[in-house]
């Protein structure tokens, strides 16, 4: 028997030297011995698939067949439907909350509950995170689909080789300290396998706050960084959040909810609609519906989610974690945690830097927030994130507003390494010599946060930051300044030169000939750098549209009048009632509306059958 043991312990270790030989094994042709080192992306909010499963540990799929994706919920019209229904009647007719609320807290909670989070943080839910423990080199086809339709590293991977891109997939709504121990475990994996001693990695938006926990509670790790580059990080969270967690919701003003609040986030006509019939309901009781879906969004779903935590501004913390976590230690041992990491952020990149590490960072401004928290107007942002929070601190105007004729340069920072450069942007709105790294932060201006990765020349500063040493700083290329613009030229390659460069001159005036070879000129120069101005792109759209229009080769878009029905009445109704529902109203008036409405649909059936 003890021969058998031994037998089995021999082979046991025999076969464990093996494999820690072969994960050892350097799989690049690099061999480690080149001079660019393997890049890892750390991806945003939403940016890796997380997948359903049933009980069995199958993918859960939908009718068409598809796997159904876990972010940000899971929404089953039918189950909506179904529970809501009844109540939403019942509530109409009675003009009382008759379970309504209760209704839609059940279609929250069950939309979420893949996403769901026990008392010490972890994930409950039945997920599968769709994970690229290997180089883009052994990814699938459709893994390298996923991956470059995220962030289109394509020309990075064909300098430095696919065994040199790695991109860190993990469950955006999953425990902070595990994903961040993960990123830390990834990062010597990625080293061994290329065979390089450092590696160079791609923070993006929430990958900031997990760079953020990594510097922190992995302090040797700086050793293993060559260069950071940060692409609009949440290195302070975001407002979004921060009003979030502290409850501080736009929509709660009932006013605003009636004039304003859709407006910001749709059409016109189309929220005026929503607006009008929300009326069906009395205020007070659409009021009530909305705080009990908005507490249990922020109790029960978000509270528990500590990846989530970690974009929660360091000024809406204590506040948010004292009404939240009270009864909830375990979580809040972990949120505090992150808490202190990003008190340290800083701090800790300043560190880096001392180190030797090259850190850049690329951040977009002048976009305004989503209106959704009541702090979406306290900082300039890209939409999603505030710009202090990406630009480590900047002081910049409001989106639409500038410094100031009188402003003077503030140069707070210590890396600034010539107080005479011009860190004010071209159009006045931010001082770039506030942010922990004047001279190596790149700003773009106009640019949105989701479509940051579309923006070719974000793409092609990354690159160049990864794949070469020639971009020491804002300085080093004319072609990355540190104030460019937003673009996309997606539309000028794909259809307007393409269609003007088809066109037979010959038969133009030549005086069309002449204007279509210059805005054509103009879209392939614009094409072909990679500086420009925010709004520069749609002056050469414009001009080329212009002229391929005027020679027939395309035709004129016509404008329909928009039409205005809702905006009309729903701001009369605001105007004459506030945020009254239509049973608060006196009858008359419910009769002319109902009667305006009638003849609207009718005119409308008419001209459909007509
Ligand atoms: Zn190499
Ligand atoms: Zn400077």
């Amino acid at each position: 028997m003890k021969k058998v043991i031994s037998l089995v312990l021999v082979f046991a270790l025999a076969f464990s030297m093996l494999s820690v030989s072969a994960s050892a094994a350097v799989k690049t042709e690099c061999n480690g011995d080149c001079d660019i080192c393997p890049a890892i992306v750390v991806p945003g909010i939403g940016q890796s698939n997380v997948w359903a499963l049933d009980e069995n540990g199958d993918y859960l799929l939908d009718g068409d067949g598809e796997r159904i994706s876990c972010f940000p919920a899971i929404f089953n019209v039918g189950s909506i439907v179904a529970k809501v229904l009844v109540p939403v009647l019942l509530t109409l007719i009675t003009q009382r909350d008759m379970g309504l609320s209760n209704a839609l807290r059940s279609v929250v909670l069950d939309a979420f509950e893949v996403n769901l989070c026990d008392e010490k943080g972890k994930n409950t839910g039945n997920h599968e995170v769709e994970k690229y423990l290997y180089s883009v080199a052994e990814c699938s086809e459709y893994e390298k689909e996923q991956i470059y339709d995220n962030i289109p590293l394509q020309a990075f991977a064909e300098k430095a080789g696919e065994d040199h891109l790695y991109y860190f997939a993990y469950n955006s709504f999953g425990n902070n300290y595990d994903t961040v121990a993960e990123l830390y475990d990834f990062i010597q994996m990625v080293k061994e396998e290329t065979g390089h001693d450092k590696v160079n990695i791609v923070p993006i938006s929430m990958g900031g706050s997990l760079a953020n926990a990594l510097l922190d509670y992995y302090p040797d790790v700086m050793d293993d960084l060559n260069k950071v580059v940060y692409i609009v990080p949440a290195l302070n969270g975001s407002t979004i959040v921060g009003d979030l967690y502290t409850k501080n919701f736009a929509f709660f003003d009932t006013e605003f909810l009636y004039n304003g609040f859709l407006e910001a986030l749709m059409d016109e006509e189309d929220a005026r609609m929503i607006e009008v019939i929300a009326r069906i309901l009395p205020d007070q009781v659409l009021s009530n519906v909305l705080h009990n879906v908005a507490d249990c969004l922020v109790e029960d779903v978000a509270a528990n989610i500590t990846s989530l935590w970690g974009l929660c501004p360091k000024e809406y913390y204590p506040e948010a974690s004292a009404a939240l976590l009270a009864d909830k230690p375990e979580i809040k041992k972990q949120t505090d945690m992150y808490y202190q990491a990003q008190v340290d952020s800083l701090e800790n990149i300043q560190t880096l830097v001392d180190k030797g590490v090259e850190v850049f960072n690329i951040v977009d401004y002048d976009f305004p927030l989503y209106l959704i928290g009541n702090s979406w107007n306290d900082d300039n942002g890209d939409g999603v994130i505030h710009l202090s929070s990406t630009a480590m601190g900047v002081h910049s105007a409001l989106v639409g507003e500038t410094l100031g004729e009188d402003y003077r340069q503030a140069n707070t920072s210590v890396n600034c390494s010539d107080k005479s450069h011009n860190h004010i942007s071209p159009d006045g709105v931010v001082d770039a010599s506030t942010g922990l790294l004047p001279d190596h932060t790149f700003y773009f201006d106009g640019q949105a946060h989701e479509q940051t990765a579309r923006n070719d020349a974000i793409i092609s500063l990354a690159t160049r930051l990864l794949s070469t040493d020639d971009i020491k700083d804002v300085y080093s290329s004319e072609d990355y300044p540190q104030f460019n613009g937003r673009r996309d030229p997606r539309d000028l390659k794909n259809h307007y030169i393409p269609q003007a460069k088809a066109v037979d001159t010959s038969a133009l005036s030549a005086e069309d000939a002449a204007e279509l070879r210059e805005a054509l000129a103009e879209a392939e120069a614009f094409v072909n750098s990679t500086a420009c101005y925010d709004g520069q792109q749609e002056e050469i759209e414009e001009r080329l549209d212009a002229i391929l229009v005027k020679i027939g080769v395309k035709e004129a878009e016509v404008e329909e009048e928009p039409s205005t029905f809702f905006t009309k009445l729903s701001l009369w109704l605001f105007d004459n009632y506030g945020a009254n529902g239509f049973s608060e109203m006196p009858y008359l008036t419910i009769l002319k509306i109902y009667t305006s409405i009638y003849k609207t649909v009718n005119s409308f059936i008419g001209l459909l059958v007509g």
